[in-house]
């Protein structure tokens, strides 16, 4: 059997790996570890609600997914007047590839991958976010940069709603520690951004220094998130937008499905 061959080790590529070698197909990640890729920043939440009746079949999907591959696990976060709704996570931390192979994706084929100094055959999946552009020119991706900041010690789950589909979230994404994001997604970025944020951070009550800003470029795709089949032997998948943990579940499911059809 071929070997699937992924180019980028985010939530798309990650959780492609992960689903196929459950199903007994070697899986390799190439992912030079970009400055600016989404995923180390998600916080890793997800809503049915969220996924709206466009995308209730892909969360459908992806569910059973993410629970077998590692656990759905459950945080209550409670708004200003005191209500607390409940929501899904999963941890970035605990999806990505740790070691990945550290090159660069030069070219793609059918069936093929070239990185600076060797060609490789197999199943290909390009899960590379933003950068799949590059390796797919016309496809339309672009970046909407957003930030996370971290602040040390666990703090009670809260939320406050922003704008339409826009909240502001404090959780325990990892033991430890609370993580902060406010949803911002720009396509350029502004320092006065990060201010804003904090801002509204220390509205949660930290107001003390963060010890890490976490930051990338969600990919957004005009017409929704792509998922594609380019060759016989070739996937493309992007366009996970504020939803990366739920369509990289459903897309992987999907990419192992086509393989073995
Ligand atoms: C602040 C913030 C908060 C978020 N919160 C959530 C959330 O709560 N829930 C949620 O579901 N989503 C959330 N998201 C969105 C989510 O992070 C993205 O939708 C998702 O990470 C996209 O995953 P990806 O794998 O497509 O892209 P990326 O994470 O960008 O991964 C692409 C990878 O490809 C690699 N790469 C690029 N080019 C090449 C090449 N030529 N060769 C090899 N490798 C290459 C890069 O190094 C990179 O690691 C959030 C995003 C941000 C920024």
């Amino acid at each position: 059997m071929p070997r699937l061959l992924i180019v980028g080790g985010g939530l798309f590529g990650s959780q492609a790996a992960a689903y196929a070698r459950r199903q007994g197909i070697e899986a390799v990640i190439f992912d030079p570890g970009l400055e600016g890729a989404a995923s180390p920043a998600a916080a890793g939440l997800f809503k049915e609600a969220w996924a709206g009746k466009k995308h209730r079949d892909l969360y459908a999907q992806a569910i059973p997914v993410l629970d077998q591959l590692y656990g759905i696990r459950h945080v209550e976060l409670t708004d200003d007047a005191g209500t607390v709704e409940q929501f899904s996570f999963v941890p970035p931390t605990v999806i990505l590839e740790p070691n990945p192979i550290r090159q660069t994706v030069t070219k793609i084929g059918d069936g093929w991958l070239e990185t600076a100094d060797q060609r490789y055959e197999g199943w290909i999946y390009v899960a590379a976010g933003v950068w799949c552009e590059a390796l797919r020119p016309g496809l339309g991706v672009y970046g909407k940069v957003g930030a996370a900041f971290v602040f040390t010690g666990e703090r009670p789950g809260r939320i406050r709603p922003i704008a339409h589909g826009r909240q502001a979230i404090a959780f325990v994404r990892d033991a430890g520690f609370t993580h902060f994001a406010d949803g911002t997604a720009e396509r350029d970025y502004r320092p006065e951004l990060d201010m804003m944020t904090l801002e509204r951070a220390a509205s949660f009550g930290m107001t003390e220094a963060p010890v890490q800003r976490l930051w990338g470029w969600r990919p957004y795709v005009s017409g929704g998130p792509v998922f594609e089949r380019i060759g016989e032997r070739t996937w493309l998948a992007t366009g996970g937008r504020k939803m990366g943990t739920i369509l990289g579940a459903a897309f992987a499911r999907r990419l192992v499905t086509e393989m073995q059809l």
